[in-house]
């Protein structure tokens, strides 16, 4: 028997996010330790998406929902 196995997609939404100075400042001495680069955002920080894609088949929201995901493979 051979099992298909319709995956969903994993939505992401790309936005732009404001961040101070300091947290930049924040972000760089924490990655010059060796950490990943990230920033930590206040309680209720609203953030204004730009697009909406998966990150499994790189296709928009309005492409491909209601569609199987079709993974891209990853290098
Ligand atoms: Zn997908």
């Amino acid at each position: 028997m051979i099992e298909t196995q319709m995956r969903e997609h994993d939505w992401h939404a790309a936005a732009f996010v404001p961040v101070s100075g300091e947290q930049i400042r924040n972000m760089l001495s924490a990655t010059a330790s060796g950490q990943p680069p990230a920033f930590e955002l206040p309680a209720g920080t609203e953030i204004d998406p730009l697009a909406v894609s998966c990150r499994r088949c790189m296709r928009l929201f309005s492409d491909a929902a209601g569609e199987p995901c079709l993974p891209v493979p990853m290098p």
